[in-house]
């Protein structure tokens, strides 16, 4: 029998009632002759009230505890989905990540999957029951809970689906797919019928939350096809997918924005090699994910010193600026400087590999608006800034109007 993994995220299993229509849903599909796995996250809103009831307590939380308070959220939407499933008389059973197999290394918050055993799995689902899996979170090898990261149950669906060799994947969610832009902000955004995974890795790593980053690398190194769709209506989603010749007719695909990143700059660096190689190696250390990094040109020469900025998650912010400040007295810069109040602004497509003047006319665009960048990175089949935050959404329609209406 084919196997069909479907994930629902915080806000398709927001309320019971809404639970109750994710069990419906997912009964119609076992009708429909599937061995179902269900991926279910947090209840909406749980897992950052979690992270702040953390924070009150100790403002940089010891990161195996947070993981054994995050993986609870997971675990209330699994076990009510079950019982859900069980009031419309469905056989299920709920796992966490632990017992479903799920197998990672020890970096708590942002741990990696190592592998999946799925004789649990197949135990029940051979025996007719629906499979509800703790999105999000899995075990260490030494039994340590861990969980994946921001947004992780997705990563959970997709590592489930390759190691189940599912015949489809579906990520339920609240909009009907990816879009051009972030609905939400673009009103005039246009829901794709599909997209190449190397454009979706773009667009998750400009900010754009529908799919998580880190699933969509898995997806693309497993060849994971899968659908994004929402669990409101029955409507058709985005396929997502390995390049099609075609695919590169359209140089724009969509606009990313991450509002989520915060910039810090590290003043009066000595400008002497290695100095760069401390600061990173240190985050890296820490288990940071830098995103995009700007070296100034040095500022006297009899005193050769340099300004080194980049960006991070916001939710890293205090705890690379904790290491930066303990690298001070090893590197001698003067100061660090934190800025919350930043956008990065993304355009994306593989088309871009085919033109020139793309990046040129977006900076033309944002000059006409008198929006000033503060930083630029490219990639072959994409082009960021980073922009005042208070003109993001602004400057996000009007790219998008330009490039994509
Ligand atoms: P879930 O809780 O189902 O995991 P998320 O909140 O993580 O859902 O992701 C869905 C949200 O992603 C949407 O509500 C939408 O606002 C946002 N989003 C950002 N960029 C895009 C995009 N390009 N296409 C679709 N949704 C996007
Ligand atoms: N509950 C987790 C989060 O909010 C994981 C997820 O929703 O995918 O990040
Ligand atoms: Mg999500």
């Amino acid at each position: 029998m084919a196997v069909l993994v479907q994930k629902y995220g915080g806000s398709s299993v927001a309320t019971t009632d809404r639970i109750k229509k994710v069990a419906a849903r997912v009964s119609r599909s076992q009708e429909e002759g599937y061995q179902v796995v269900v991926v279910v996250s947090a209840m909406q809103g749980m897992t950052d009230r979690l992270i702040a009831m953390a924070k009150e307590i100790m403002p940089i939380p010891t990161e195996r505890e947070m993981d054994m308070l995050l993986s609870t959220g997971e675990q209330i939407t699994i076990a009510l989905t079950a019982m859900a499933l069980h009031a419309q008389g469905v056989p299920a059973v709920s796992l966490t990540g632990a017992q479903a197999g799920i197998l990672t290394d020890g970096v708590h918050t942002k741990a990696r999957i190592l592998n999946i055993t799925p004789k649990q799995i197949y135990r029940f689902l051979d025996a007719g029951q629906v499979v509800i899996v703790a999105g999000f979170q899995g075990r260490t090898p030494e039994g340590h809970i861990t969980t994946l990261g921001r947004g992780g149950s997705d990563l959970t669906a997709i590592a489930l689906a390759a190691a189940l060799k599912a015949e489809l994947c579906q990520i339920y969610t609240d909009v009907d797919g990816v879009y051009t832009a972030d609905p939400r902000v673009a009103p005039n955004a246009r829901k794709l019928d599909e997209i190449s995974y190397d454009e979706m890795l773009e667009l998750a790593g400009s900010g754009a939350k529908v799919m998580q980053l880190r699933s969509v690398e898995f997806a693309k190194k497993f060849g994971v096809v899968f659908e994004v769709r929402s669990s409101m209506n029955d409507n058709p989603g985005t396929i997502v997918k390995e390049e099609a010749k075609s695919m590169e007719d359209v140089v724009v695909r969509g606009v990313g924005l991450d509002k989520n990143q915060a910039k810090v700059t590290v003043e009066g660096v000595p400008d002497r090699p290695g100095k760069a190689a401390q600061i990173f190696s240190a985050l890296a250390r820490a288990a940071i994910n830098v995103d995009m990094i700007v070296q100034n040109v040095s500022r006297a020469a009899n005193h050769p010193v340099t300004d080194v900025s980049f960006t991070v998650d916001k939710a890293d912010l205090p705890k690379a600026l904790k290491v930066m400040e303990e690298l001070k007295p090893q590197i001698g810069f003067e100061s660090v400087d934190a800025n919350e109040q930043i956008g990065k602004l993304s355009i994306v497509g593989v088309g871009m590999r085919g033109h020139s003047g793309v990046a040129a006319r977006l900076f033309e665009i944002l000059a006409r608006e008198k929006i000033n960048i503060e930083m630029i990175s490219t990639s072959e089949i994409k082009v960021s800034v980073v922009i005042d935050r208070k003109r993001a959404d602004e400057a996000a329609r009007t790219v998008h109007a330009a490039f994509l209406e």
